[in-house]
């Protein structure tokens, strides 16, 4: 049987992740021996701090961590978990609002799976982070790409979101700071799409991911704490990855009103039953711990943003806003398609971003990966001296 005949539909409709796929490749570069400096991967590149390691090795050792728990969550995590998001956002929830899950990507799955029906639809600001689509589709539901660019610094406007409406539309996926864009959200801006949302009754799934990420002026807003009244229609994703550097840990969750975490419990508790033991007592200490670690982490990468952003400005054809959060910046490289760039001819992003992992062995993610064609997105999770040299590299090809 030829594979075409025997794949699921769905399975063959799911596209592979773009920004994994140019993290491979250039892992497979680099294994062949090429210097390679990758900008593309969304991590730290700190380790996880030690008294979250030592928290998880003592809990390897308790036998209750080596048997089943419940699959929300061990009850004191999602306790914390609602004592953190108090303590950040002053968003207030309980223990059975929150559903811990295989990182904060599987609480997006969730979200979708639970309040999804075929055909639903989902407005999708783009440029999106690569799962979103995915997950949408996953669950029958039909995403709605709403494009943004620079003019409003990647901000979608109230008027865009109406415009996109329909009576299918269930649902808005919002997320500041946001991947790819490391753009923010004022908290008026925030308050706007969260009151209109309100008012439409459209469900919210907020991603909080990013919310210790923030630089200079810019400030974290939580949704349901500026508009109260969407807090019955809105899921917050959230987990440790980004805060505590612990993106191989595999910890996140959803804080959803009791009956769509209920749901989501339930679809988890056959889909993968609770996150690994050991790992949710690592997940426990972060969130009970101190902020400490993560703030010298926001200072390190704040430092990179701005180096990073005086770089890419310094090539020819290149401009970019300065990104308020996350570890991204998404500049525009508009200004060097249709040229020769080493001979090759450049007529997108996706060109160009082959080009430069090729002649400059440096590995970035081309703007098609998120809807955004003619824009690039590179992660300033990356020690200082390959920052540095990388985008050397790259002004050398570019500048000649
Ligand atoms: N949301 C956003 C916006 C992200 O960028 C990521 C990580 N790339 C996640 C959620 C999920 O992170 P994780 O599954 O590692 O917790």
């Amino acid at each position: 049987m030829s594979k075409g005949q025997s794949i699921s539909q769905r399975a063959a409709a799911v596209k592979p992740s773009a920004t994994l796929a140019i993290t491979n490749r250039a892992n497979q570069l680099k294994a062949e021996g090429k210097p390679v400096i990758g900008f593309g991967a969304g991590e730290p590149n700190f380790p996880t701090p030690p008294a979250i390691v030592e928290a998880a090795i003592a809990a390897a050792s308790h036998p209750a961590s080596h048997r089943y728990s419940p699959a929300a969550g061990q009850p004191a995590l999602r306790e914390a978990i609602a004592a953190k998001t108090l303590r950040d956002s002053s968003f207030a929830s309980t223990a059975a609002n929150v559903v811990v899950s295989n990182g904060g990507k599987q609480a997006v799955y969730l979200t979708c799976q639970t309040l999804l029906d075929p055909g639903d639809e989902v407005l999708l600001p783009a440029p999106y982070w690569v799962t979103y689509p995915e997950a949408v589709a996953l669950a029958g539901g039909i995403a709605v790409p709403i494009a943004t660019d620079e003019s409003t610094n990647f901000a979608v406007t109230i008027e865009q979101l109406e415009a996109a409406t329909t009576d299918r539309t269930k649902m808005l996926i919002f997320v500041s700071p946001s991947n790819p864009t490391g753009s923010v959200y004022s908290p008026d801006q925030v308050k706007a799409v969260g009151e209109w949302a309100a008012e439409r009754g459209i469900w919210v799934m907020t991603d909080e991911i990013y919310e210790h990420l923030v630089y200079g002026e810019s400030v974290f807003t939580s949704m349901p704490v500026v508009v109260p009244e969407m807090a019955d229609r809105c899921v917050i994703v959230n987990g440790v990855a980004k805060t505590y550097a612990m993106t191989g840990w595999r910890v996140g969750w959803m804080i959803a009103p009791e009956e769509i975490a209920q749901g989501a419990t339930r679809i988890q508790s056959h889909l993968s039953s609770n996150v690994n033991n050991v790992a949710q007592a690592a997940a426990l200490e972060a969130v009970t711990g101190s902020l400490d670690a993560s703030g010298e982490m926001r200072v390190a990468f704040d430092g990179r943003r701005l180096k990073m952003v005086e770089m890419l400005r310094n090539i020819d054809g290149v401009t970019c806003e300065e990104p308020g959060g996350a570890f991204y910046t998404f500049p525009n490289m508009k200004g060097l398609l249709g040229r020769e760039i080493a001979g090759r001819q450049a007529n997108s992003t996706l060109d160009l971003a082959a080009i430069i992992l090729d002649e400059a062995n440096v590995a970035i993610v081309p703007g098609e990966a998120f809807g955004a064609p003619g824009y690039a997105r590179l992660s300033f999770a990356l020690s200082d001296d390959d920052l540095e040299e990388g985008l050397t590299r790259v002004q050398r090809l570019i500048n000649g």
